[in-house]
């Protein structure tokens, strides 16, 4: 039985809050007392703010002057394993107690009472007089269906005045009605049948329910190329879990896949799941927040942060895509999902189930050493194969210039659309062109605060920089020599593909997906829906149609450049390289049609790219391993990156040679440093950034060193330390 602590009214207890102060602090316990692990709000200076009861207190400071907690909030108490989830969490990725209680907190207005509030939803009829902001509202009603809203969440998203919300009531074309908070979910049932499962499916579905029905922790590598029914057999597990009474989590990558993925959900369970991301509204946030905390919710679908949410008896973690780089942090804490999931699964005693078709080398590693279990589907499912992958040598090819669609690529996407057939040209680069080049003066226009070239982006005419999103309009004269007219794009970006696609094929349905085209992920989704439905001869995209979309009549991907991600001093280049690339081969031939891949190349003899054409994964994966154990780095190895940051680029510099010199509880590990030097990218948002690397042995207790090594540094004027752990991008 879960036996928390209780203390008395004017009891010393401990609260941590989620403050920056790095210490509990003594409160006494309010009157009728509070158990440990409450939730509560506290006095600090003139402020309330929210805590947790974490144990008893100190004691060390003068009784008399300790104040009372102000009031328990009306949730259920944080449990003890979420208590030591946090705390090793924030151990691993040397990130603040505070921080860590700020993300599991992560739904504002917690303490709410429960009560009665007013909602409002689509009434009858028309507004007697329409007006633009009346419009507004109703569109947002409309498009909304279902949903009700707070007179707040309403105006907001309308851009209107309450007012306005308030006429709409009083002519009836608005309803206001009175509601419970926080209503309850709809109830999944695992009980309903689920597909026919093919012999390899039904097996694997097998082993994970019956990893599920030890009530042990343990973590399950699902490989399976796409289309293989991976989804359809971790489905099964959720299943397994809701039937022993306990609670599942799903985490994907991106919420553009999330529509496919609820309809797939209530086919199975007869109703949708819980969403947790940055697209869902605070009331649900909040409402969602407190019913996993009860064990009202029994299965949550969500981004990375749902890792954090309160759950009352979590018994499987599903993650899919396990290998996708969204899943790393790099704002604020840094921490992998993937490893959250794990630690967290460990520690309550959950199941983990990592789904990809190119598991991360980190996964493949711990499988191989036994860590993992591993399952993999070989085929795919029903009548389709994986694609026939070829290159196209683009030193064979006759290019005019700025073109970059090859002749042989062009003549295979005619012969597709013969046949009635879509296909996908890929270009992992968002905008028009990555370079801007004045042909007078051979400047090129860069970022004035950043490090980085500016990006021209003609959708929104306008140039970007990738790094700080600043954005300004394209300029007629070169900003450094001042001369009209010779500004010139250089290489292709997304859209200028788009735009020699329409010139190439001009009677062809062409859509192009890239996520800054579309003003929304709602918007963005809707498009990606009717281009599956066969709405398109040609789909032009980025990273994003990589990500598990199903397109039934794709049968022929066109890499534009297969060479782009080789050309990084990134560890992981060839591992990204060769997932993405088998990643949008997989995207067609996924019905009964056969799919072809063709990638084009200026180096088909390179190691990475003959890889990702014979298919010979474990050759790949074996040498990768190889290389990186010869190395010690990654997964073979531990890592830390250190990045210092601020206005002076003498003072971020003599930080970081200080750190370097003083580098003796590292070498006490047997650690290595490297640097300082400047990041990759040395500038972002005017703040000079400059870098160190730690290096250690994979057993060395890395966190502890770097922990001492940084404690005594006092971070004066506008410095900042940065520490990220594993850190999967060198920027
Ligand atoms: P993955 O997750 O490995 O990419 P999915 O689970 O999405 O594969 O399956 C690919 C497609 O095949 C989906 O449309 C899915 O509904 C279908 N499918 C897979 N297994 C079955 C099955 N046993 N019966 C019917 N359809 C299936
Ligand atoms: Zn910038």
């Amino acid at each position: 039985m879960h036996d928390p602590e209780f203390f008395d009214q004017g009891d010393l207890v401990a609260v941590l809050t989620t403050q920056p102060l790095d210490r509990l602090l003594d409160y006494k316990a309010p009157e009728g007392g509070c158990f440990r692990g409450a939730f509560v709000e506290v006095p600090l200076g003139p402020r309330k703010v929210m805590g947790v009861v974490w144990g008893p207190g100190q004691g060390d400071f003068d009784r008399s002057k300790i104040r009372s907690v102000i009031r328990v909030l009306d949730v259920a108490p944080m449990r003890d394993e979420m208590r030591s989830f946090l705390g090793r969490a924030a151990d691993y990725t040397l990130t603040p107690m505070s921080a860590m209680l700020r993300l599991a907190t992560r739904a504002p207005g917690l303490g709410d009472p429960q009560s009665m509030r007013k909602i409002f939803r689509l009434g009858e009829g028309e507004p007697e007089r329409q007006t633009d902001a009346r419009r507004r509202v109703l569109e947002v009603l409309r498009e909304y269906g279902g949903l009700s809203f707070t007179l707040k969440e309403l105006a907001d998203m309308a851009g209107v005045t309450s007012p306005v919300v308030k006429g709409l009531v009083k002519q009836g074309v608005v309803r206001e009605e009175d509601s419970p908070r926080d209503l309850p979910y709809p109830h999944l049932n695992p009980d309903l049948p689920s597909k026919d499962l093919s012999a390899d499916q039904a097996d694997a579905a097998e082993i994970l329910r019956t990893g599920l029905q030890s009530g042990k922790y343990g973590t399950t590598l699902l490989k399976g190329v796409t289309g293989s029914g991976k989804t359809e057999v971790y489905l099964e597990a959720v299943a397994e879990c809701l039937r022993q009474g306990k609670q599942a989590l799903v985490l994907l990558p991106e919420i553009a896949l999330t529509a496919e993925f609820l309809t797939r959900v209530e086919a199975r369970f007869g109703a949708r799941p819980a969403e947790w991301h940055s697209g869902v509204t605070i009331t649900e946030r909040r409402r969602l927040w407190r019913m996993v905390g009860q064990g009202d919710a029994q299965l949550v679908v969500g981004a990375r942060s749902s890792l954090f949410l309160p759950f009352r008896h979590l018994g499987l973690i599903i993650v899919d895509e396990e290998h996708d780089t969204s899943y790393k942090q790099e704002d604020g804490v840094t921490y992998n999902a993937r490893d959250m999931a794990v630690l967290r699964s460990a520690i309550c005693g959950a199941r983990v189930v990592l789904a990809s078709a190119t598991p991360s080398l980190e996964s493949w590693a711990n499988a191989d050493a036994g860590k993992y279990d591993k399952i993999e589907l070989t085929s795919r499912f029903g009548a389709s194969v994986m694609p026939d992958m070829r290159a196209i040598d683009m030193r064979a090819e006759k290019m005019p210039a700025s073109t970059w669609i090859s002749p042989t690529l062009r003549q295979a996407v005619e012969d597709r659309r013969a046949k009635g057939e879509q296909s996908l040209l890929f270009i992992n680069r968002r905008g028009y062109a990555p370079v801007t080049l004045c042909r007078a003066c051979g400047q090129q226009i860069g970022c004035d605060h950043c490090d980085a070239r500016m990006v021209e982006h003609r959708f929104l005419k306008r140039l970007m920089c990738h790094q700080c999103g600043e954005t300004k309009p394209m300029p007629d004269a070169c900003p450094s020599c001042e001369v009209e007219g010779k500004l010139a794009p250089v290489g292709p970006g997304i859209e200028r593909l788009a735009e020699e696609a329409l010139e190439a094929f001009p009677d062809a349905n062409i859509a192009t997906l890239s996520s800054d085209m579309f003003g929304s992920a709602r918007a963005l989704k809707a498009k990606i829906e009717e281009i599956a439905e066969g709405d398109a001869d040609i789909i032009i995209g980025t990273q994003l149609v990589a990500k598990g979309h199903n397109f039934p009549n794709l049968t022929l991907v066109g890499v534009i450049d297969a060479d782009l991600g080789l050309q990084g001093s990134d560890l992981r280049a060839a591992e990204r390289t060769f997932q993405l690339m088998r990643q949008v081969a997989g995207r067609a031939g996924r019905a009964e049609k056969p799919g072809q891949a063709l990638l084009q190349t200026f180096q088909p003899e390179h190691p990475v790219i003959r890889a990702i054409l014979s298919g010979d994964e474990n050759g790949f994966w074996s040498a990768e391993a190889a290389e990186r154990q010869a190395a010690g780095v990654p997964p073979y190895g531990r890592m830390a990156g250190i990045v210092l940051s601020g206005p002076d680029v003498a003072a971020v510099f003599d930080l970081g040679n200080a750190m370097a010199r003083n580098d003796g509880p590292l070498r006490q590990i047997g650690a290595q440093v490297y640097g300082p030097a400047p990041a990759p990218i040395a500038r972002i948002r005017g703040r000079h950034r400059v870098r160190l690397l730690v290096k250690a042995d994979k057993g060395a207790p890395i966190q502890e060193a770097i922990a001492r090594w940084i404690a005594p540094l006092r971070l004066t004027g506008d410095l900042r330390l940065n520490v990220d752990i594993d850190p999967q991008s060198f920027l």
